[in-house]
């Protein structure tokens, strides 16, 4: 057992403070992540700082119509919101889809954008691995890759993103803010996680020593969106691959549509080829399927996970039906 120091920051620039104060210091949200990676021994903070106090824990709508969501509300409450399940419900669903009921009860948003992958190899102290130790190799790519990602990895790291909220904000555009010693800063959520490239280690554009405060969503882009997750258990598991999609439909055309993929890249995938494919033309399924193929043109996966391009076409032709035919009800 590593001895660590353990404070409760009761605002916000306390908390900034306390993690400039000792680099080796690590923000506790419901510690669902942090935790298990410390008993890994992949994490060994010297300091945790409890951010559950920190008055972030409200949700309130903005003048423009959109949401304002705080850094420590939990994924349990962010879910059961009514705004959330009218407006945004492909977030709600992608909140409800994620862990537990118990887990979704602790886990806060900050901590769950921030949450790392699920390789196995990162959490396997006996293995290398670049995104833990720089330069040590990926023993995934010749190794256990099914779950890995199919979209913009690099020669350097494989693994995907596994949070469900994280992509439903993706196709919201949802905007993160944080706290640092020198002041406020915004990052567009597409701007917040970074390419994996050659430092699979960094995977935000977070300054350090930021406290993440909150999530602004703009106002929702259609009146339905949806969320679905493919995974190897019913409950209770990561996914293997995931959308969320919103979708506004003219006569029968689509005016505006947001897509995101989930599980088969380093961070969520705003699936943008796909959407201008779709944009203007016909809400049918041989769009979704075209549109779904312009996407996964790019994809390049390794021996082991060619299924999830099936499964991510599959899985944009059936939201976006459903999606489409919720629009002409
Ligand atoms: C068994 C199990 C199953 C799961 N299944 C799923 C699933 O299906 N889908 C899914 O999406 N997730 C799943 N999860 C992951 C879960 O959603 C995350 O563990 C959780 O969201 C992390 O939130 P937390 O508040 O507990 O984060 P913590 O563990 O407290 O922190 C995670 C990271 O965020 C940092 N952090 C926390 N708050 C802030 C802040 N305000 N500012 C800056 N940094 C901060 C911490 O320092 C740490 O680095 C599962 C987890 C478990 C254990
Ligand atoms: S895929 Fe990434 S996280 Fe997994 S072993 Fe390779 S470098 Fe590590």
């Amino acid at each position: 057992m590593r001895e660590f120091g353990y404070e409760r920051a009761h605002d916000v620039a306390g908390a900034v403070a306390l993690l400039c104060s000792d680099p080796g210091a690590r923000l506790l949200g419901g510690g669902s992540n942090l935790v298990d990676l410390m008993k890994a021994g992949v994490e060994r903070p010297t300091l945790l700082i409890d951010v559950q106090e920190l008055p972030l824990d409200g949700i309130e709508s903005t003048p423009e119509g959109g949401l304002r969501i705080g850094a420590t509300v939990s994924n349990s409450d962010l879910a059961a919101h009514p705004d959330v399940r009218r407006h945004y419900p492909a977030l709600a669903q992608a909140l409800l889809a994620g862990a537990s009921g118990q887990l979704r009860n602790m886990a806060t948003v900050g901590g769950n954008l921030l949450q790392r992958t699920r390789c196995g190899y990162f959490a396997d102290l006996s293995k290398p691995c670049n995104k833990r130790t720089p330069g040590s190799g990926c023993p995934a790519i010749a190794g256990e890759h099914r779950n890995h990602a199919v979209l913009g990895a690099s020669e350097h790291c494989v693994a995907t993103h596994p949070s469900d909220m994280a992509v439903a904000l993706t196709a919201f555009d949802a905007v993160i803010s944080y706290e640092t010693a020198e002041g406020p800063g915004d990052l567009p959520i597409d701007a917040f996680y970074l390419p994996v490239g050659d430092t699979p280690h960094i995977e935000t554009a977070l300054p350090a020593g930021a406290v993440i405060t909150g999530v602004t969503l703009p106002p929702a882009p259609a009146a339905y969106s949806h969320y679905r997750k493919a995974r190897e258990r019913a409950s209770y598991a990561f996914a293997i691959g995931s959308v969320a999609a919103a979708l506004d439909v003219h006569d029968g055309a689509v005016h505006d549509v947001r897509l995101a993929f989930g599980a088969v890249a380093s961070r969520p995938w705003r699936a943008r080829a796909a959407e201008r494919a779709l944009t203007g033309g016909p809400a049918d399924a041989d769009a979704f399927a075209a549109a779904a193929d312009a996407e996964l043109a790019a994809a390049q996966p390794l021996p082991g996970n060619g299924y999830k391009v099936t499964l991510m076409r599959n899985l944009v032709v059936a939201v976006l039906t459903r999606l489409a035919e919720e629009a002409a009800r």
